[in-house]
């Protein structure tokens, strides 16, 4: 069946919400951890959230600002800094949020790719595993105020990989599962999740742009599921045999 809709992944698909990270890491860096020289070190460790708290959160395990309130202070214990506390923790997060928004740039192909799929007549809108408000401020911030958001971790309370949460994009799209793909540049969450609940699964994989490491034998096993791998949303049309 050829694919008639498009389901995009947000964070590090369509924005570059490393350089996001970065560019707030950057001030807290100098704030709370000054003796870390190195501010990409940083940056990786909190995006490869070792503690699982951003996942405890789309899993409906935790509330938003309990992940993130978790999170910050594992990070802190793990770079020797002193805990935040309830206070510290308030004053952090008014710097995160202004340093990460300032921070909210799309990805070159990311405007192109949407466009390019509107031209070829496939329906396009975003599932994602943040709050549909905050996403939609994003996607405003970066000119892709046209993509509607679809379906948000706050619709059900749990997000990605739950095969409701694809069915329900493709369903808001008027089209079964086997009619849609889903893009994201996470392996398990995005691309092989979107397979198992029948849509086409496709894998961003950015080049250096992993926030966790993936085994060679993952990639294997997910092309035997039917994944498939992009490195850039230039090539997303090809391998959906849009043209
Ligand atoms: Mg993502």
């Amino acid at each position: 069946m050829s694919v008639r809709g498009v389901l995009l992944d947000v964070d590090d698909t369509l924005v570059d919400t490393r350089g996001a990270f970065r560019h707030a890491w950057s001030q807290l860096t100098e704030r709370f951890l000054p003796h870390v020289g190195d501010v990409e070190e940083v940056v990786r460790a909190w995006r490869a959230d070792d503690g699982g708290f951003y996942s405890a959160y789309t899993q409906g395990r935790l509330d938003y600002l309990e992940q993130r309130r978790h999170r910050v202070e594992a990070l802190h214990a793990r770079f020797g800094a002193p805990p935040l506390g309830e206070a510290g923790f308030t004053e952090w997060n008014a710097l995160f949020e202004d340093g990460f928004r300032a921070g909210w740039r799309a990805f070159d192909d990311a405007l192109e790719a949407v466009a390019q799929l509107r031209a070829a007549r496939v329906s396009v809108g975003v599932v994602t595993n943040a709050a549909t408000p905050y996403q939609r401020l994003k996607l405003d911030a970066v000119g892709l105020a046209d993509l509607p958001v679809l379906v948000g971790v706050d619709l059900f309370g749990f997000g990605k990989p739950d095969p409701r949460v694809f069915a329900e994009g493709a369903r808001r799209l008027g089209l079964e599962p086997g009619e849609a793909a889903y893009v994201g540049d996470e392996l398990h969450a995005d691309a092989l999740g979107a397979s198992r609940a029948g849509l086409t699964g496709v894998w961003l994989d950015r080049p250096g742009w992993r926030g966790r490491p993936v085994r060679p034998e993952e990639v294997d096993g997910a092309r035997e599921e039917g994944v498939r791998r992009i490195e850039s949303l230039r090539e997303l049309s090809g391998a959906l045999g849009l043209g």
